[in-house]
Order: structure tokens, then C-alpha cells, then sequence
């Protein structure tokens, strides 16, 4: 069957709690993930176990995964707090080095039951900026197209669950509209028999969805969207509120929620699938 399952970074308790309220509300198999650049915004030591204990007794299957991990160590830990699967993100390195991590990678898993997604061709920046920060010039980095040779190589010599692509998508907002290269899945489709991977699925056209799931993504990785809705419905909600957000010329971030009376989830990350 031609389907994708939604996978939403949920670094708060709110998020973890309206993706998976969402998910039973449409009766859909979800994928929670905490980004390793999200650590910053929570660490993981806390907010892994609060989706673990989210993730229990679910009316629908919850897979907890860590996206874009970066480093074998941090990996290690998400699969000690219990992570039902990782992400290897090796793909700003050589290709011999990818390989090697992710091999690591792989045999840590397995200890655990856990399934892998690693990363070839690379989406430029990260989820949370660019990859080097001491490098940024003000462009947008380069993205490198995943080379379906290269991927077919990849994927025997790692032994990886499922292969993430670079096609055209990008993290973060897209200042025009996304154009993805379809023929780049149509190889890796030839090639490749693991489940492949769409990040920076927010922003794409439901038509492009769509094609790109017949062409065989089994996973769409959706954050950036989610989180602007949540924070423009906060803006709406201080509009008309009269709580200070400055004060003194100086500025505060403040770190709120909405919660409709009788609901037990927060809308702050919902307002988009409401839209729907
Ligand atoms: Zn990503």
C-alpha cells in the first residue's frame, strides 16, 4: 500500500501531546522525534522520557525516533532512554566516514530492537540553521542531490531501515516554492528496496505529497510549519491580550499555550491540522 507515515519534531511536552492527540483523532500510526539540535531546546534526558511515557498507552502504533543524530555518544543515549529508532545523520562527511558511523550506528540498534534511517546527499542546513555556524556567509548552503549510485552502494553497505533523500527539499522556510526532482526517487526507486525519507516536509503541496509517496517515501519529516502556526496563533492570542511582551525596551520570549476548555491538548501545534 502506497502510504507515509508523519513524523513531527516535538520538543516540548505541548507538541508531544497535540501530535499524538492529532494522531488518534484521525486514527493514524505517528512518529515523534527530538532533533539533536533541539537540545538546546530541551534535553533529551527529559523530554525523550516524557515522549516515551506519551508514547505508552496510545490508541494508535507511536514510534519515538531521533532525527538528524550527529554524534555516536548522543545516539548511544537515545537508545538507552529507550528510542525506538535513530537517525544517523552523517551526511556532511566523506562517504567512506558516513559509512563507518552509520555501520556503528546499526550495530548499536540492533542491540536495542531499534531500526536505523541514515542520510545521503545532504539538505544543506540543519534543522535548527547551518550546519557550521562559524562558516555562515548569509547564502543558503548548497544542497547536494542524493546520488541514487551512491544510495544503492549505501544501503548494502550499512544495512540501514530506511535511506533519507535529498531531492530539493530544504529545512526550515521556503522563501519560494519548493521544486523537487522527481527523477532523483524514480532511480533511487530502481535501486533501493529500504523505505525512503522526506525531511523538510512542511511547505510541500499536497500534490507533491502525493507523488512523492507513489514514488516510494514511507516517511515525511514535518516541523518548521507546525511550529509557525503554533507561534503566530500565539501572537493572535497576545494581540488581544494585554500580557507584556516588552517592557522596558527590552524584549522577552515567553513560552505559552492555548488550551481549548474541554480539550486536553494544546492548540498551539494544532492549528494546522485543523485547518485541514
Ligand atoms: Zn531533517
Amino acid at each position: 500500500m502506497n502510504i507515509a507515515i508523519g513524523s513531527f519534531n516535538t520538543p516540548n511536552l505541548e507538541s508531544v501531546q497535540a501530535v499524538i492527540g492529532a494522531a488518534e483523532e484521525l486514527d493514524v500510526p505517528v512518529i515523534i522525534m527530538h532533533a539533536e539540535v533541539h537540545e538546546e531546546i530541551c534535553p533529551i534526558n527529559i523530554i525523550g522520557k516524557v515522549m516515551i511515557q506519551c508514547a505508552k498507552d496510545t490508541k494508535v502504533p507511536v514510534c519515538v525516533h531521533l532525527d538528524h543524530g550527529e554524534h555516536l555518544a548522543y545516539l548511544n543515549k537515545a537508545l538507552e532512554i529507550g528510542f525506538t529508532s535513530v537517525m544517523y545523520d552523517g551526511s556532511a562527511l566523506p562517504y567512506e566516514e558516513n559509512v563507518a558511523n552509520t555501520c556503528i550506528t546499526v550495530s548499536l540498534a540492533r542491540k536495542k530492537g531499534a531500526s536505523v534511517e541514515a542520510e545521503i546527499g545532504t539538505l544543506g542546513k540543519r534543522e535548527l540553521g547551518y550546519r557550521d555556524e562559524k562558516k555562515e556567509t548569509g547564502e543558503e548552503p548548497k544542497q547536494v542531490y542524493t546520488n541514487p549510485y551512491d544510495a544503492e552502494r549505501f544501503v548494502k553497505e550499512t544495512g540501514i531501515d530506511a535511506l533519507a533523500c535529498s531531492f530539493g527539499t530544504a529545512h526550515g522556510l521556503y522563501l519560494t516554492k519548493p521544486k523537487l526532482d522527481m527523477n532523483v526517487l524514480d532511480e533511487i526507486k530502481k535501486r533501493v528496496n529500504v523505505p525512503r525519507v522526506m525531511h523538510g516536509g512542511s511547505g510541500v503541496s499536497e500534490e507533491d505529497y502525493r507523488t512523492v509517496i507513489s514514488k516510494g517515501i514511507r516517511k515525511i519529516n514535518y516541523y518548521t510549519y507546525m511550529a509557525k502556526a503554533g507561534g503566530e496563533n500565539i501572537e493572535q492570542h497576545f494581540k488581544v491580550s494585554s500580557f507584556p511582551l516588552s517592557k522596558d525596551k527590552k524584549e522577552y520570549n515567553v513560552y505559552y499555550t492555548v488550551v481549548e476548555k474541554g480539550k486536553e491538548t494544546s492548540i498551539y501545534y494544532r492549528r494546522d491540522c485543523d485547518k485541514r
